[in-house]
């Protein structure tokens, strides 16, 4: 009875042991090449000789005369697996909600129709970004952007390609500054990009570069006769520097504000540097 016991446990164990290896696949199948996932095929590949062990130890007791403190390895083999188990199930549920927090932490920053950061993310991030700056004596550059007679092309094509050509716009952005750069909406048409360690002449050629750009892009299309024909765009923008008349966030938002209507005045499509 007891040798029936014991077999039972160890059995029971092996079993628990190869249950165990379905959620360590799906983690690792969760997980991105690296370190991270060939240390998961360790831990799999242990508990296959784990399990190869449970089974050996079986073929051994299996004839054997065991008394009722013999059931104490068993006993330990068996809640080993289950541990091994539990480990697994609870590492896998870890990975998941880690991993929509973090899903759930991503859109709360991100605009939904551009797809760059919204308001929320850009105020924290400027402060975030002007206290680095003053701290290190850093230099700080922002660049405020519109598009030009965007009311027009709403008007005229209607806001369904308005936020086509916004969306693009957002990507053209993206794609073209430095991946430290930030591009979040600031309004409804207007975009900030904050320009961290960057001086104001650099910053200037940036929105140069982001002006071409976007005026040489064709953010959407439009039918004429049957025929599609590219939507052409331009921005108008404005540039400002950390420390050269402001020195907080508010004062530096303005100056660029500014300069972003000085460019529409001057005839728009223009880059204007506060100052
Ligand atoms: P300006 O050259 O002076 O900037 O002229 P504008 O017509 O672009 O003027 P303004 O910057 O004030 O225009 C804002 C327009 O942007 C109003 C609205 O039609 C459009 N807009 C704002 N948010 C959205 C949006 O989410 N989707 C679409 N399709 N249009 C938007
Ligand atoms: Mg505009
Ligand atoms: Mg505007």
């Amino acid at each position: 009875m007891i040798n029936l016991f014991a077999n039972l446990l160890v059995g029971m164990g092996a079993g628990i042991l190869i249950l165990a290896l379905r959620p360590v696949r799906r983690l690792i199948a969760q997980l991105s090449p690296g370190p991270l996932r060939r240390h998961w095929y360790v831990l799999a590949t242990m508990i296959l000789f784990f399990t190869v062990g449970y089974l050996g130890y079986l073929a051994f007791q299996w004839h054997a005369h065991l008394a009722f403190h013999d059931l104490f390895a068993p006993i330990v083999f068996f809640l080993g697996a289950c541990f091994v188990l539990l480990v697994g199930y609870l590492s896998l549920e870890t990975a998941i909600d880690a991993r929509r927090m973090a899903a759930l932490e991503q859109e709360s920053i991100t605009d939904p129709l551009m797809g760059i950061y919204n308001r929320r993310y850009l105020d924290r991030r400027l402060a975030h970004e002007e206290h680095r700056a003053q701290r290190y004596g850093l230099p700080l550059s922002i660049l405020m952007i519109d598009i030009d007679h965007f009311k027009e092309v709403n008007d005229t094509y209607g806001h369904p390609v308005g936020d086509v050509i916004l969306r693009g716009l957002g990507e053209l952005i993206t794609d073209t500054v430095r991946s430290t750069d930030i591009v979040a909406r600031y309004g409804g048409e207007e975009i900030m990009v904050i320009a961290p360690s960057t001086p104001i002449g650099t910053a200037a050629r940036l929105a140069d570069r982001l002006r071409q750009a976007v005026e040489n892009a064709s953010l959407a299309t439009h039918v004429v006769e049957g025929n599609k024909k590219p939507l052409h765009i331009t921005i108008s923008i404005g540039v400002a520097h950390l420390g050269q008349n402001h020195h907080d966030t508010r004062g530096l938002v303005q100056s660029a504000d500014e300069a972003m209507y000085r460019a529409k005045r001057e005839g728009r499509n223009r880059v204007v540097i506060d100052g």
